[in-house]
């Protein structure tokens, strides 16, 4: 069997064997006759979420359609469709999604297991955009849950890593199709934080990309529009110019600072306007490694300034801007931002250099500012921090327990993570 890699190459995985169910009921028979099982949407997690040496599921492959309810602004679909299929498709139907982040390559259901999540002060994760699912449990049984009926299991399920059963069918909150304007410009980082709480007030999205060696951000603002269908794919970070001063700060690596400045100097304004789904991506070409931990809003202009502070005394060598983005609270018991309204804050290395050393200690600058960790990204948690930071850690373990006795679903790292719930 070939060993299976993640999108940024750090997780290599040899499953016994890979699946591709066609039919719910081929999924279901795949399911209940393993002992071991990972799902795999587009693998763009860091952390070993789908490494397995049990059956690795891929659902890219699955029958199904969109079915639109009949209040017209929600719909099941299929979970295993990349958003990339997905999105256009709903906007044939009148339909878009709330939000989206920075790329549409996972899958709709990888994106909703791990809380995936654009920027907007009103607007959650994509996970608080699920009303129901269908799900396939470890002993190969369908079972539909939402809110009201089989409560835990839905609540458990709207983040849950992959755990609790495989999402055949979601259902989703969606919104009339709408239009956004992009607006890029260069800006001092000092104005973007002083003016932040207006800035995102007056803005649908708003967020800023910072080289931690550089004084000025790139603010990217997209607000809803009537007109445009702009075909110019963004230039957010240039992805070539991005690329060639990796491969020269991988070589030379005291010469990031200089190669930041010169991009943050190259980085010009721009404006677009086009579908939604069409402005919510960019192309991120160069493989990175990622940590992103989402700060109390209170806490995240400070939180930011100390892991430049700390970049700079310690002198790594990073050579990927920081992103900064909000995301507002949600109810679901393992979310990052559960209880109370976030930025996150994003921090980045070239794949091909080091990022375990800058990566330590950047994340215990966001701890110390009180910050959760997004779960597909690198984080160093432990199962007793896990009960710490989440006051309903317990309430879904009882659940995974519940869902999947015998811990089919799990790996070395979520057992690990998660000993709580075994
Ligand atoms: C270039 C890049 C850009 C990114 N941008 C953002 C961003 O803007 N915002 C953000 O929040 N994150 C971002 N991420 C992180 C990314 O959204 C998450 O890692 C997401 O989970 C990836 O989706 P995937 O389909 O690749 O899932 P995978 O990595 O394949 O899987 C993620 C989890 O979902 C589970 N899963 C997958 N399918 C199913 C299913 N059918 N049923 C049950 N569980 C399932 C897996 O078991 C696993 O636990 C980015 C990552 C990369 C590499």
């Amino acid at each position: 069997m070939a060993d299976w890699r993640n999108w940024s190459g750090s997780v290599v995985a040899q499953p016994v064997a890979v699946g591709t169910p066609r039919s719910t009921d081929e999924l279901r028979e795949l399911v209940a006759g393993a002992d071991r099982v990972r799902i795999t949407g587009a693998g763009h997690s860091f952390m070993p979420l789908c490494e397995t040496d049990g059956l690795l599921l891929h659902l890219s492959g699955m029958e199904g359609e969109i079915e639109v309810c009949d209040d017209g602004h929600s719909a099941w679909v299929p979970a295993g469709w990349p958003i990339h299929r997905l999105t256009p498709a709903l906007w044939e139907r009148g339909l878009s999604l709330a939000n989206q982040g920075d790329i549409d390559k996972q899958a709709m259901a990888g994106a909703l297991s791990t809380g995936t999540h654009g920027t907007g002060v009103t607007l959650g994760s994509i996970s608080t955009q699920a009303l129901a699912f269908r799900l396939v449990l470890a002993d190969g049984s369908l079972v539909d849950c939402d809110a009201t009926t089989e409560p835990d299991l839905f609540q458990a399920a709207r983040l849950g890593l992959g755990m609790i059963g495989v999402m055949e069918r979601v259902k989703l909150a969606l919104q009339p199709a709408y239009r956004l304007k992009e607006t890029l410009r260069k800006a001092p980082l000092e104005e973007i934080l002083s003016q932040w709480d207006d800035l995102t007030a007056r803005h649908r999205h708003v967020e800023f990309f910072i080289f931690p060696y550089a004084d000025h951000a790139l603010l990217k603002i997209l607000d809803p529009i009537e007109v445009g269908d702009d075909q110019t794919a963004t230039k957010d970070i240039e992805a070539g110019a991005l690329q060639l001063v990796s491969d020269i700060a991988a070589a030379l690596p005291f010469t990031a600072p200089a190669l930041q400045r010169w991009l943050t100097a190259a980085m010009g304004p721009a404006t677009r306007a086009a579908p939604a789904h069409k402005i919510f991506p960019s192309e991120r070409a160069t493989l990175f490694e990622e940590m992103e931990y989402e700060v109390p809003a209170a806490a995240g202009a400070d939180a930011l300034r100390a892991a430049i502070a700390e970049v700079r005394r310690r002198k790594f060598p990073i050579i990927f801007p920081l992103e900064f983005r909000t995301v507002a609270a949600d109810d679901i018991w393992l979310s990052p931002m559960h209880a109370g309204p976030c930025v996150s804050i994003s921090f980045h290395q070239y794949a091909r250099m080091d990022w375990k050393q800058p990566f330590a200690a950047i994340e215990a600058v966001f701890a110390a500012a009180g910050g959760r960790p997004h779960w597909a990204k690198r984080h160093t948690l432990t199962s007793a921090d896990v009960l710490r930071l989440y006051p309903n850690a317990s309430r879904w373990g009882e659940a995974r327990k519940l869902a999947d006795p015998d811990a089919k679903f799990m790996n070395a790292h979520l057992s690990d993570l998660f000993a709580f719930s075994l």
